[in-house]
């Protein structure tokens, strides 16, 4: 099937929380303040089973997904991912990919790739120690992230992406040093704008370092130049550097919205398809599926859902719209 929206987007790109734990409290994502010790995680029990996971993944690619990624909070925090990245392999012609803070990747880098993993992407926000370890507020030092992805490369999870949120007054001043350590390794840096993604971090405009900015900061020492997207969607505005050291890539959902070719859903991992990243509202696969539901009626059931989706919510953002109670990140992944 080949399923469109309302803006005739079709549905390519399926992101799966395996969990809403994490064991960073990264402070754009999920504040201490409120993912704090009291904080309710959702139980075993009302997660999807990786076997329910991988059903409905195979209904999505049936309904035109062509790339999964697995997301979190941090899904190798969920036991024995590797069973569930090996069932999601075994889906033909499926491109899968996961995202991880890169806590747990050197020990787990190879069995990843032994079940089938495709591609990988860290993220690690500064390579400054104090910086990063006030980022993610759980004390976890950066040489551990660089020796994950280490791990990665050398697993054969090339090119490793890294992720880098860049949050004025926080890690503005590391921009450089990332763009100068990863110039030259094959790895790809993308720098990501700071979001008002959910309501827990109390986003500001003000605090958010737009890609004009970045990719400015950047050329004006390591001359750039844009490259064409390899993909219609594809999320990151690509960048090389004129040296031939390699490519980053900028992801500006605040200053530039790329919401015209959106092509993603997400499963959070208690069985929700939320339309949008900035979502208010969901749709319970989980149900369908625990009270017998076919494979067919659940595929209708998304493509119902899908027909009429009009999200948008990057081009219509306003002081308005950051205050809607939206879906928290670290419960559907990014
Ligand atoms: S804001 Fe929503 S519709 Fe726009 S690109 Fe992001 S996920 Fe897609």
């Amino acid at each position: 099937m080949n399923i469109t929206d309302t803006f005739r987007r079709p549905i390519r790109d399926l992101r799966i929380s395996a969990t809403d734990r994490c064991n960073f409290r990264c402070v754009y994502c999920m504040p201490k303040e409120v993912f704090g010790p009291g904080y309710q995680f959702l139980k075993l029990a009302n997660l999807l089973s990786y076997e329910e996971i991988a059903r409905l993944a195979a209904i999505f690619v049936d309904l035109g997904v062509q790339k999964i990624r697995l997301t979190g909070g941090e899904p190798l925090v969920r036991r024995n991912i590797e069973v569930l990245i090996e069932m999601l392999a075994a889906i033909p012609g499926l491109d899968l990919a996961l995202t991880t803070n890169g806590s747990l990747l050197e020990k787990k880098a190879q069995a990843l790739r032994d079940a089938g993993l495709q591609r990988i992407t860290v993220s690690l926000d500064s390579l400054d120690n104090a910086v990063f370890t006030a980022m993610n507020d759980a004390g976890f030092p950066v040489e551990k992230v660089l020796a994950g992805i280490g791990a990665a490369s050398a697993a054969g999870l090339n090119p490793v992406k890294i992720n880098m949120v860049v949050k004025r007054g926080v890690n503005g001043d590391s921009i450089l040093a990332m763009a100068r350590f990863f110039r030259g390794t094959g790895h790809i840096l993308r720098f990501i704008e700071y979001m008002d993604v959910g309501n827990a971090n109390g986003w500001r405009m003000d605090d958010v370092v737009t890609a004009a900015d970045i990719i400015a900061m950047i050329d004006a020492e390591l001359p750039l130049e844009p490259v064409d997207p390899s993909y219609r969607g594809e999320v990151a505005n690509r960048w090389r550097y004129r040296d031939g050291g390699g490519e980053i890539g900028v992801i500006a959902s605040v200053s530039q919205p790329f919401c015209r070719d959106c092509t993603r859903a997400r499963l959070s991992s208690e069985g929700k398809l939320y339309t949008c990243l900035f979502a208010t509202r969901a749709h319970d696969l989980k149900a369908l599926v625990r009270e017998g539901a076919s494979d067919a009626e659940i595929a209708e059931a998304i493509a119902g859902i899908w027909r009429v989706r009009d999200d948008r919510y990057s081009q219509t953002r306003s002081s308005q719209t950051v205050q809607l109670p939206k879906v928290e990140m670290s419960h559907i992944g990014g």
